[in-house]
């Protein structure tokens, strides 16, 4: 594995996997350019540094060539961060000329890498009723043609940089297959270093007390979470959705919150397991409750185990906010991953919003705060604090499977 700022790009291509998947309007504008914008010390780099560029990218899930899910939309942004005309390949698999003609300095952006099935190596537009052999078959030619996909793609370049933390989870072609083709000459971007090192700030060396902050819907999707966290932190606040699980389990009385019965076992066990290892758990003391699903509900405030038949909890209430902000501004390190209540609905986003404050005043505290997870992100960025914690992951997904523990493809292809 090389590092970018030891590589000689001199003369050298480079193709590099970007998360350039930002969302756009009906008129295809940008109207987030974060995750081109965090590429860019990376694609800067090697041209400064006498390298030629090729982007690739996917840009949301079309399941075949659709004009509406075209890099071409973005390539005059890009251009600009980039500050140099950037030239556009408009079928990742055709661009043998385009890459070719590269000189020192200049950046070529291929079409959508996702208008293939092979990017992601499964089969496409099955028929519902095919029988599990068709399926098989189906895989299987998939991930065979995948490897001329992949080589394709390698031909291209000298070296490959992958920069791309959102799809860090995914084995894909481009992610993390192509990395094989350049066993000397493969290395991570900035962004992949920096969230590397965040999740490594948290899960390997963290400073202790070390406080995770869990929230978000479901406590199935989160368990793994829980569990890889739970001997590493010293507190774990757990609210949102999630939380009434943990509430029933205790005996407490939820009304209509959400919650998932089946998981009560599995809440039950990790209470115990706290309790045994001598870490301290915090739900939420009190719940903001309403009668129907809406912004616009009437609300009171209940204490969260007896929460009134009818009723269903839509944000902590101002009590079990003061009581995480204390265990958080006396924390080392905090890493936050969910909403504490339905952070969508702006009546019940102040849970969610006085975390993202309470992580700012810690990190100015001298805490090492981690914030990932779309909502969690959008918390800290709406309360313009994005600056004012430690690190803002770019990855949902793969900042979640990170925290699980889990290796993630994308890393370990360049580290191998
Ligand atoms: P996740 O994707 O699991 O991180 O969950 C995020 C979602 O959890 C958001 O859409 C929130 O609206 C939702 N959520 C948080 N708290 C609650 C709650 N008390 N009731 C229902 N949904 C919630």
């Amino acid at each position: 594995m090389q590092h970018i700022d030891t590589y000689d790009f001199t003369g050298k291509k480079a193709i590099v996997r970007v998360d350039f998947n930002v969302p756009l309007d009906e008129n295809f504008n940008i109207t987030d350019d974060t995750r081109i914008v965090r590429a860019m010390p990376t694609l800067k780099k090697v041209l400064e540094k006498g390298g030629s560029l090729i982007i690739m990218s996917h840009l949301g899930r079309p399941k075949k060539v659709d004009p509406k899910f075209s890099l071409s939309h973005i390539v005059d942004h890009v251009s600009e961060c980039l500050g140099v005309p950037v030239k556009f390949a408009p079928d990742c698999q055709k661009a043998d000329e385009l890459a070719a003609a590269l000189k020192p300095g200049e950046a070529l952006l291929l079409e959508n890498l996702r208008y293939y099935a092979e990017e992601e190596g499964k089969p496409r537009g099955l028929a519902e009723d095919v029988s599990d052999e068709e399926k098989a078959a189906a895989k299987k030619a998939v991930k065979e043609s995948q490897k001329a996909f992949t080589a394709k793609l390698a031909s291209y370049a000298d070296c490959y940089i992958n920069d791309a933390f959102g799809t860090a989870h995914r084995a894909h072609a481009s992610t993390a297959l192509i990395a094989a083709y350049f066993p000397n000459d493969k290395m991570f971007g900035y962004l992949m270093e920096g969230e590397i090192k965040a999740i490594d700030a948290v899960l390997k060396n963290a400073k202790h007390p070390f406080t995770a902050i869990i929230g978000g819907s479901k406590v199935s999707s989160k368990l793994a979470v829980l569990e890889n966290l739970l001997p590493k932190v010293d507190n774990l606040i757990i609210g949102g959705g999630m939380g009434y699980t943990f509430i029933k389990a205790q005996g407490g009385k939820i009304g209509n919150s959400l919650h998932e019965d089946e998981l009560i076992p599995q809440a039950t066990e990790i209470l115990a397991k706290a309790k045994e290892l001598g870490k301290n758990v915090y739900l939420s003391v009190q719940t903001r409750v309403t009668e129907s699903f809406d912004n616009d509900a009437p609300s009171k405030l209940v204490p969260s185990h007896e929460i009134p038949e009818g009723w269903e909890g839509m944000d902590c209430g101002p009590e079990s906010s003061k009581i995480w902000r204390e265990v958080i501004l006396g924390s080392k390190t905090v890493l936050w991953n969910g909403p504490v209540g339905v952070f969508e609905m702006p009546n019940f986003a102040k849970g969610t919003l006085d975390i993202a404050k309470d992580l700012a005043d810690a990190t100015a505290a001298g805490a090492y705060t981690l914030v990932g997870g779309g909502d969690s992100v959008a918390a800290v960025t709406q309360m313009g604090f994005a600056e004012k914690v430690s690190y803002v992951s770019t990855g949902g997904g793969a900042m979640l499977e990170a925290i699980e523990g889990k290796d993630l493809p994308g890393i370990a292809a360049i580290r191998d």
